[in-house]
């Protein structure tokens, strides 16, 4: 296992303004924790056969722009975020491979648009299964990745390298607390209430919405990742009081007012 690798794609992460990065042995895929399991085709040495080592990083969604959705402005700090992750993981992989380990990077999205989402509902590679296996978080009722430091409000990229890297624990205690707040939020009803994975997103009628919303320039959804109790930048953004979102709190009137503002404008 190669430490100073580790060390220095932590520096290089670092360097990129990137809090969160994980690492997971390529054999990880071949152990299943728990059924349905991540299909052989899907697993990084499927889809790159160097692979020894899968590099998962993760940049945050600020939660003040989040709550406004669906909205123009989280729309766009989503593309600006996907954005940014794609050139680090870009640039990590082109510097392992300079090193001399042959390396990929898998770009945060690989569906290409709503209406392909719509009909074949996975992407070649999943970077949430990716960040539970490199100890990044584990999985909520939402079905998303759920992180001690953003709670849902992560995207993920993963690069693919032949380098053996000192791999990080996965998280075994569970970080969502059931309160099915994300289940009661949903708009359209597309989450089931129970555990990931026994309760799976109803991928279709949550992409419906996604499509609705892309035609007016207010994609994604983003609903059920912004009512989401856990993650510390709740309390450093000073939302620690998830009733926020209730549109009966009398007590968050401004919020609320501030966020109606936003959604008239630029989108709709
Ligand atoms: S993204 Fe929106 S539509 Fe999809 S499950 Fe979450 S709240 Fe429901
Ligand atoms: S909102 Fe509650 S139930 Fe849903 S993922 Fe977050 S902690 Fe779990």
């Amino acid at each position: 296992m190669n430490e100073t690798i580790r060390h220095e794609v932590r520096k290089k992460c670092a360097d990129l303004d990137i809090p969160l990065v994980g690492f997971a042995p390529a054999g990880r895929w071949d152990a299943p924790l728990f059924e349905p399991w991540i299909p052989e085709a899907f697993r990084p040495r499927s889809v790159f056969p160097e692979t020894n080592t899968v590099i998962v990083i993760g940049l945050p969604v600020s939660l003040p722009v989040l709550e406004s959705a669906p909205s123009i402005w989280y729309r766009e700090l989503y593309r600006t975020v996907n954005a940014l992750l794609d050139q680090a993981g870009y640039r990590i992989a082109s510097a392992l491979s300079a090193g001399g380990y042959p390396s990929v990077w898998i770009p945060r999205d690989g569906y290409g648009s709503i209406s392909v989402l719509m009909e074949k509902p996975v992407a070649f590679f999943s970077h949430r299964h990716a960040a539970f296996l490199a100890g990044l978080g584990n999985f909520g009722v939402n079905n998303t990745l759920l992180t001690p430091e953003f709670g849902p409000r992560v995207r993920f990229a993963s690069i693919l390298t032949a380098a053996e890297i000192e791999p990080d624990p996965v998280l075994e205690k569970p970080l969502c607390i059931r309160c099915q707040r994300c289940v009661e939020a949903c708009p359209v009803h597309a989450l089931g209430g129970e555990d990931y994975p026994e309760g799976l997103t109803d991928k279709k009628t949550c992409a419906t919405r996604s499509e609705a919303l892309s035609k007016q320039f207010m994609a994604p959804c983003g609903i059920c990742i912004k009512v989401c109790p856990v993650g510390e930048d709740r309390i450093r953004f000073l939302r620690e009081d998830p009733e926020m979102y209730d549109e009966r709190s009398t007590r968050f009137g401004q919020y609320h007012r501030a966020w109606k503002h936003i959604r008239s404008y630029g989108g709709g």
